[in-house]
């Protein structure tokens, strides 16, 4: 296994962003993985865990220690009466993953067509779109403990899933590295069709009973329409996630903010259009930092417009929240996960 030194990560992000990191490698198997955790300790230098970098924003001045990133392959399939257990390996590609699926003719992760980034990387904030999340389709996610040097088998209930989010994300858990995850997949399941734009799309088609195939279809067509292209703009996706109003606050909201889309998330919470805060609080032109924009297609989504550093994101990002907190009183919380130092960036 080769180990690199100031590998520039901007090249394995797909915002295009980031400085170098000090040690790089990829590890293709749990060997590898031993290998390159093994050699972070020799150096005594902290390890970070890179999938496909569509998640990520990455200081400019790079990061500091072993940055590894994921390339463990293979995926096999089992019968389970009329589900399929799929256990796919973290390195995998999770559209392609995706695609493999519905060509099955398997229900569960279609709508979720199109996300760029690896399968290893799907549990850490619970990737959703379009009415599903991957949560309802895990079964378990082995790991690999860096700490304790064992591979654990954690249960669905074991990664406290929630919105965008999973205990994978919290700084006590980053010894555990995802290996593979165990997806139970339904063969005779049906299509989650609540979205507007899907129903309209099916309708415009001619569509009635859309199978995984069309349903793939659908969201793809859809999501053509609304985000950038990753291999002609840089970003991360949607930069902020969408706030979780307690009810009777989304009553309040409602009366002050007419017309704000709020819908009903959970019982006791409703989910606020973060992309109505940015569009109606934040003016595209007005809110834009060196090369780093608000996408106008999606306000969500940050681009960088060829030559932005991830300071310009962040400030941008910052100003947005700023505004938005001062209009309205809601704290966006940031989607896209930041790496590295960015204590000397202020507004
Ligand atoms: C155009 C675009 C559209 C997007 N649309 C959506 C969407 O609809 N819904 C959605 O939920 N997300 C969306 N995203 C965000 C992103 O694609 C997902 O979060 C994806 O799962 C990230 O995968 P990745 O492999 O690129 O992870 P990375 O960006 O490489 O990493 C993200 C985080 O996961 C950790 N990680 C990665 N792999 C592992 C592993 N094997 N073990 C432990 N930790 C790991 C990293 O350390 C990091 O903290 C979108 C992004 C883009 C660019």
């Amino acid at each position: 296994m080769r180990i690199l030194e100031q590998e520039p990560l901007a090249k394995h992000t797909t915002f295009r962003i980031g400085g170098p990191a000090r040690y790089f490698c990829e590890a293709s198997n749990e060997a590898e993985l031993a290998e390159a955790l093994a050699f972070a300790e020799t150096k005594s230098a902290p390890f970070f865990i890179l999938g496909g970098g569509s998640n990520v924003l990455i200081a400019d001045n790079g990061l500091p220690g072993l940055v590894i990133k994921m390339r463990l392959r293979g995926k096999e399939y089992s019968d389970d009466g009329s589900f399929a257990r799929v256990i796919a390996h973290s390195g995998e590609s999770w559209d392609a993953f995706v695609a493999d699926t519905v060509a099955k003719g398997l229900y569960g992760i279609e709508n979720l067509s199109a996300i760029p980034g690896t399968v290893g990387a799907s549990p850490v904030q619970n990737i959703g779109a379009y009415g599903q999340e991957v949560k309802d389709v895990i079964e378990w996610v082995e790991v690999f403990d860096a700490d304790t040097k064992a591979v654990r088998r954690l249960s669905n209930d074991e990664c406290g899933f929630s919105y965008r989010h999973s205990m994978f994300k919290n700084e006590n858990n980053k010894n555990l590295i995802v290996l593979r995850i165990a997806f139970r997949l339904s063969r005779d399941g049906h299509p989650e069709r609540g979205y507007p734009e899907v129903e309209a799309y099916l309708e415009a088609k001619g569509i009635v009973a859309p199978n995984p195939a069309r349903m793939r279809e659908a969201i793809i067509a859809i999501r053509k329409q609304k985000l950038p292209d990753v291999s002609e703009t840089g970003t991360a996706g949607s930069f902020f996630k969408n706030p979780l109003l307690q009810k009777a606050h989304s009553h309040i909201f409602k009366h002050l903010f007419y017309g704000a889309p709020l819908h009903a998330h959970t019982e006791t919470h409703d989910k606020l259009s973060a992309a109505w805060l940015i569009r109606n609080f934040c003016g595209e032109k007005q809110f834009r930092c060196g090369d780093a924009a608000i996408y106008i297609r999606q306000p969500l989504v940050l681009v960088n417009h060829r030559r932005a550093r991830a300071q310009d994101v962040f400030i941008l990002a910052q100003k947005i929240k700023t505004r938005v907190k001062k209009e309205t009183g809601i704290t966006l919380e940031f989607e896209v996960q930041t790496l590295g130092d960015f204590s000397q960036t202020t507004i």
